[in-house]
């Protein structure tokens, strides 16, 4: 690629990390899928099932799926069962494929028109750096994809509602049903309106970044740095096929990636808590005339094209460290417990991990009905996730304070210095202790966000040992 960055190397060794984290950040790899129940020794649940799930995005399917597949009668109501039409959720990192396959959904990726990811090109200031996937030593193809969204989640509700042990109902959950502080099910509005209730041991909540339950059950607070705006690119390739494409400049960072074999996606991230208005045309100005400038020449037309083309999409990027309160017969999932910057793309990742340690750790809990024991589990469940989960948080986070736009020059340095590793030593120790300091400024409040015992210390925790012994790190 013109202008080859070799420098760049750090910042793309973050990356490396972080695709590495990917591949490694899952739970049960290399593990035998042990303790398989058999449906027959399932305890009967209130009104017929043991699981309640709410919400059928990428975590709730996906847990319908591995719980029915564990023969536990899952119970799906979720809001609205058409194809998602979104910008959200479109790379699915390698440690995500891999967690499909754990969870046997490796097919969702199939038929859907998705596009293998076998690197990343990062670019700042016109130079670039290529880094590529080590695939190398995997038998199985675990390249990332990109894909539609929507498609991917249908793959993954067709498969769900495949399983004789999954009732999928499209429905809008409206409250938990709490009795002497235990949840025991939920209320919700059926597709003709009509109110209607669901019992169940257990009800899982995994209704997405806008949740409507969560405030019941955690006191996480919602941040929100900056905002998405999605693009679409029809007929273009890219400069590097099979790449996902990072433009990182001042004051927007810009992504470029295929999910389909004639379209791709255009993100460009808005700093701030408000994005200009697209419909008085201020969103077209800023693309215009801040963003296109930066953007690579050899992508600029098509991106301005995309521009005049219209249908311009927003989604606020939402960060929210996982703060769950014990609550027994009730548990909180996906991105309505936990939330990374998307930058990264380790959303999905962290879902399917998730839904994995869950699977696991219920596999020898026969009899879900026993609520005191079903609450030791769910809070093992919070300590054995912690690794994982907030490693990649943090993670992700930390890249996007690191090459976000700042008006902190210590902070600017640290994300040059990434992309030109010898300038600490050039420098020597002049600026080195604003630098650390900088650093420190970024990572220690993300580390205390996400408990620093819980994440590094986990086995400290007596609900650590609770866990299954092949889910117990070696
Ligand atoms: C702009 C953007 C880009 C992103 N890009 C990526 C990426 O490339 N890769 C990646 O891994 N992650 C990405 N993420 C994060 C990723 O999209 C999420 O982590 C993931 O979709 C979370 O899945 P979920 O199942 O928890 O929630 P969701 O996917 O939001 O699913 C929630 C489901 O619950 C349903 N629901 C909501 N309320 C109710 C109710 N009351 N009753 C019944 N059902 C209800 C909804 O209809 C929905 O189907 C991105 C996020 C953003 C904001």
């Amino acid at each position: 690629m013109e202008g080859m960055y070799p420098l760049g190397v750090i910042a793309a060794s973050i990356l490396a990390f972080l695709l590495l984290l990917g591949i490694h950040g899952r739970w049960g790899k290399g593990r035998k899928a042990t303790g398989k129940r058999d449906s027959g020794a399932v305890a009967a649940g209130f009104g017929g099932a043991d699981v309640i799930v709410v919400g059928a995005g990428v975590t709730g399917s996906a847990l319908a799926c591995a719980l029915g597949k564990d023969g536990r009668r899952v119970h799906v109501i979720e809001r609205d069962l058409a194809e998602p039409d979104t910008i959200v959720g479109e790379v699915l990192q390698p440690g995500g494929c891999l967690n499909l396959l754990e969870l046997g959904l490796e097919d969702c990726v199939d038929e859907i028109d998705a596009q293998r990811v076998l690197g990343y090109v990062l670019t700042k200031n016109g130079r670039s750096a290529k880094l590529s996937i080590p695939l190398e030593k995997y038998h199985v193809d675990v390249a990332a994809r990109s894909f539609h969204h929507g498609r991917f989640i249908q793959r993954l509700r067709e498969k769900a509602a495949s399983l004789s042990s999954v009732q999928l109902k499209q429905g809008t959950v409206t409250s938990l049903i709490k009795e002497d502080g235990i949840v025991k099910g939920v209320v919700y509005k059926t597709k003709s309106g009509k109110e209607s209730k669901a019992f169940a041991p257990l009800t899982v909540v995994c209704d997405g970044c806008f949740s409507n339950l969560r405030h019941t059950l955690c006191s996480s607070k919602v941040d929100v740095p900056s905002y998405f705006v999605g693009l679409l690119l029809k007929d273009f390739q890219l400069p590097f096929p099979n790449h996902v494409h990072f433009i990182l400049e001042d004051p927007s960072i810009v992504l470029f990636y295929s999910i389909s074999s004639t379209e791709t996606r255009c993100l460009v991230v808005v700093p701030g808590q408000k994005v200009p208005s697209i419909a008085n045309g201020e969103m077209e100005n800023y693309l215009k005339t801040i963003v296109a400038p930066q953007v690579p020449t050899e992508l600029r037309d098509a991106f301005v094209a995309a521009i005049d083309k219209g249908n311009i999409r927003t989604m606020p990027c939402k960060s929210m460290p996982a703060d769950a309160h014990l609550t027994p017969g009730v548990l909180l999932m996906g991105d309505a417990f936990n939330m990374r910057h998307p930058l990264t793309g380790g959303g999905m990742t962290v879902g399917l991990s998730d839904v994995i340690v869950l699977r696991d750790l219920l596999r020898p809990l026969h009899d879900l009905h026993d609520a005191a024991a079903l609450c030791k589990y769910l809070e093992s469940f919070y300590i054995l996730r912690k690794p994982v989960a907030s490693t990649m948080n943090m993670l992700a986070d930390a890249f996007y304070k690191l090459f976000s736009a700042s008006p902190d020059e210590a902070r600017k340095e640290i994300g040059q210095a990434y992309f030109d590793c010898l300038s600490l030593g050039v420098r020597g120790l002049r600026g080195s202790a604003r630098l650390i300091s900088a650093a420190a400024g970024i990572v220690l409040p993300l580390m205390k966000a996400e408990g620093v015992r819980q994440t590094f210390f986990p086995a400290t925790f007596p609900a650590y040992y609770r866990a299954p012994p092949a889910q117990l790190k070696q």
